[in-house]
This record gives structure tokens, sequence and C-alpha cells, in this order.
């Protein structure tokens, strides 16, 4: 019996349940003629990876998208197996023994170095850990961040360090009107935090973030964006690019920069000061961060045209006990799998998983999403990006590479059941999905967000009345 027909379902295992997981699983699922089950995996409870452990807690309209995810889910065959980790409850050969094909989809859960003395000073975070924390991920809920300080220093002109810049700067009140973590709400609320100096490494024209991102809290009435005139002049690189070749981002960051720069302090008790061709040499403290040393960089054209940051001699102190790295995320090894260590990703042909040495395909392996990648893009990109990952298993099968007899499901279920017992269905994910829309309606919030794994074990506990 051929895999995918009638008799013989193509038994696919996609670990990690974020957009790429979940963008996976839907175009798997509508082949016609493939007889398909999909089986995914997230060590943590809950599903939907960055849409609810990353994007912003005032950004309600993004995670919309969940509603995609969740008619994907719907599907009669399609299973959520929640807390469940690759590498502690299932490895590798397991997942090449269960199943004919299994898609990589964990995203890339660590964050990068700067490569600075004293980088890791108590004091001084991961920018992807705060967003997990505030977001009340169940992996980094035991974190501690003291925000007794007046300012604090996010390293990084991406989106994360908008994210996280916004996140520490606005008034509580408003905070708690969303899906933050309650734990991120009162700590933030408690705190003195009133200043975040940003600090890019490159120019304004080569900053990461987007325009909307900019526009978000250039128009706020109640904090001021604070942008030095002569850092958003553009150098004689970045005129020349700007006028050879158009870029939208880049030239609606550039006009409201320049209104801010124009605009000045307004006097705003909160605020946000951004910095330019600005990098940090080193942290300073002696048990704790106590200032951020940093040089004033140059540009210069290096390798294939892009503009580059140099450090000039030209060096100031700010002084803050709180540094968040929002420098980018990267993926980390799964035993087993193929890695890059120099992208960080598993090497891939247009998402089949290759031989790192001799570059042949490992039929049946499969990756998507950042891990593939690497760590950019929005949302949306993910989608075709899976997309791609799903057709080349389909031609794998096509050519029969996937030709095997793997156990059946319910021998599946059995050993997922013995190796954890605390897992999680989607009908589980359903209940604490409704539980806590029920919370946070009582308190004006969308939700208020479960972030233990054993407060989410006792109310599914209770439901069932053991
Ligand atoms: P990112 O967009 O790649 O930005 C990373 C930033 O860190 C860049 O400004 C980069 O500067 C800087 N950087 C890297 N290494 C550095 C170093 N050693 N010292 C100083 N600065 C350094 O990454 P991200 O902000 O983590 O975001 C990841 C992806 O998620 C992006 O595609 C982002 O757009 C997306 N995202 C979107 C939203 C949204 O749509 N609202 C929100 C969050 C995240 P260089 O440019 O000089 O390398």
């Amino acid at each position: 019996m051929p895999v995918g027909g009638p008799r013989t379902p193509l038994r696919v295992a996609i670990i990690g349940s974020g957009p790429s997981g979940f963008y996976s699983a839907e175009h798997l699922l509508s082949q016609d003629g493939v007889n398909v089950q999909v089986d995914m995996f997230d060590r943590v409870p809950t599903p939907f990876g960055l849409v609810r452990a990353g994007v912003a807690p005032d950004h309600q309209k993004i995670k919309s998208v969940t509603r995609v995810y969740e008619r994907t889910a719907a599907d009669d065959r399609f299973r959520f197996r929640g807390n469940v980790e690759v590498g502690r409850h299932i490895d590798h050969p397991d997942l090449m023994e269960y199943f004919h094909a299994v898609i990589y989809a964990v995203g890339a859960a660590a964050d990068r170095r700067m490569g600075i003395p004293h980088e890791y000073l108590p004091g001084s975070h991961s920018g992807p850990e705060f967003v997990a924390w505030y977001n009340a991920s169940p992996l980094d809920r035991a974190r501690t961040y003291d925000f007794s300080g007046f300012r604090a220093v996010v390293v990084g002109n991406g989106n994360v360090a908008m994210d996280i810049a916004r996140m520490l700067v606005l008034p509580a009140d408003e905070l708690a009107r969303t899906d933050m973590a309650r734990h991120a709400v009162t700590a933030l609320a408690e705190g003195n935090v009133r200043e975040v100096v940003m600090l890019g490494r490159r120019g304004p024209a080569q900053a990461a973030f987007t325009p909307k991102e900019l526009r978000e809290v250039a128009e706020r009435d109640d904090i001021d964006v604070i942008v030095h005139p002569d850092e958003v002049a553009l150098d004689p690189h970045s005129r020349h690019d700007a006028e050879q070749h158009p870029d939208r981002n880049r030239d609606q960051n550039l006009e409201i920069l320049r209104e801010l720069a124009a605009r000045g302090d307004r006097g705003r008790d909160r605020r946000i000061i951004m910095r330019f061709l600005a990098s940090p040499v080193s942290l300073h403290g002696t048990n704790h961060v106590e200032a951020v040393e940093v040089a004033r960089n140059e540009l210069y054209r290096g390798d294939r045209g892009a503009l580059r940051a140099r450090m000039t001699d030209d060096r100031e102190m700010i002084p803050t006990g709180l540094v968040f790295r929002a420098i980018g995320y990267q993926g980390v090894p799964i035993a087993g799998v193929p890695f890059d260590p120099l992208t960080a990703t598993i090497p891939n042909e247009a998402g089949r998983v290759i031989d790192p040495l001799d570059g042949s395909p490992r039929y049946g392996e499969y990756a998507a999403g950042w891990i593939k990648r690497g760590p950019t893009g929005i949302i949306g990109t993910n989608k075709p990006d899976a997309q791609e990952t799903v057709e080349t298993l389909l031609q794998d099968l096509r050519a029969g590479h996937l030709q095997r007899r793997v156990p059946s499901r319910r021998v599946l279920a059995r050993l997922v059941g013995e190796r954890q017992g605390d897992l999680t269905s989607w009908a589980d994910w359903q209940y604490l999905d409704q539980t806590e829309q029920e919370m946070g309606a009582e308190v004006g919030a969308p939700r208020i967000k479960f972030a233990r794994v054993e407060t989410m074990m006792r109310f599914l506990g209770e439901r069932d009345g053991s």
C-alpha cells in the first residue's frame, strides 16, 4: 500500500506550534488525494509559539492570526500534543521510527551574543527572554528583573528592541488592559523606569524596526521620543544609497525620525531616546551593571556593498542598572539533527534537511520557519516558507522516498503518554484558552494568561474532577 493512499496515511510530525508549524499543517491537510495525519508537538502546554510568547501584549490584532490556526486544528486528522519536549520526552530516533516525515518548526529559541566584556553582569538581560517573561511563557516565569532605576538601555534597533522599549515606558493602567503576564504588569507598575535609551549600531537609514512600530510611539502624547539631530543626519554612504535605491520602510523611518529630531524634548515624564551609530563597548559595574560604555561608530562600505559600523575613539558612559540585549534571536541545535553553527539554522534545500558534510538529502526530515531561514520576517513570511517545505516533502513522497512502515497513531499515543503523563490535547488548550479569556473579562483584559505549567495542569485536573 503506498504511503498517503487510502489505507496507509502519511504520518507527519511537526515539532513546534508557532506560525511555521501551523502553516505547514495547513498546507499538508489541504492536499487533495493525500491521506495524511499530522501530530504537532510543543514543549509548552499551549500552542502558537511566538504569537503567544513573542508578539507584544498591546498588539492584539496581530494575534488574531490564531483563528486561522484554530481552523487547521479543528481538522480530524490533526492532533496537538503539548508539554512534550523533543530531546526529553521523545527524541530524534523516536520521530524517525514513528513518522514518515518530521518537520522541524522550532523557531530560534536563543539570543545572540554581543561579544563585549561583562556582557552577562547581573542587570544585563536577554531581550528575547524578557519578551517571553512578560508574555507569560512558563519557560521564563522564574526570571526576575529590577525596575527600580530610572533608566534602562536596550541594545538593538529592531522591532523586538522597539517592543521592549515600549513595554518599559507604557503607563501601568494601559499594560493592565493587555494580556501581558500579571507578574510583569505588577513588577513594571511598581518600578521606576521612565527613560529608555535604544542603541542602534548603524545609522537611522539602516534601522531594522518598521515605520508602523516607530509611528506608534512617535504619535503618543504621553511619551517623548527623542532623536539627536546630528545622529539623524545621513552620512555620505547612506545619502548615496537613499538617492540611488528607494526603500519605502527606510524612507518612512527617516521622515518620522527627522520630524522627531525637529520636535525635540517636550518634557514628558516618560521617554525613549533613540541613539544611532552607537555601540556598547563594555558593561561596567562591580557585582551589577552600573553603566554602559558606548562608542560612537562610523559607517563604511563592506563586502557586497553593505554598510557596516566601525567604532571610533569617541566614547561615553550611560549610567544604568538595567540592560536588555535585543540584537536578534538564534536557533539552537536538536540532538541528531544537522545544524549549521554559522547561521544557527538546520542546513536544508527548499526545506529538506541535508547533510552538512556532503550536501546529501535526509529524506523524511524537513525544516520550516526561523530554524530553516534564520530569525527574519513577519508572521506572514512563514506561510510561503512552510508551503515550500511541504511541497518538497510531497515531492519526496511522490518519488517514493518516504515508503516505510510506521506504527499507528494509537501506538504513538501510548508511547507519548508513557513518557509524559502531563501532556495536553487541543481540547485541553481550548479549555485553558476559554478560562484565560473569562479571567481576563473580569478585569477588562483580553485574557489573563497562565504562566505556570503546574497551574495549567491543576485547572485541567479540576475540570476532569481529578
Ligand atoms: P532584527 O530585526 O534582526 O534586529 C536586530 C537588531 O540588532 C538590528 O538593529 C541589528 O543591527 C542589531 N544588532 C545585531 N547585532 C548587534 C550587536 N552585536 N550590537 C549592536 N546591535 C546589534 O531582530 P529582532 O528585532 O529580534 O526581530 C526579529 C524578527 O521579528 C524581525 O524580522 C522583526 O521585524 C520581527 N518582529 C516583528 C515585529 C512586528 O512586526 N511588530 C515585532 C517583533 C519582531 P544591524 O542591522 O546593524 O545588524
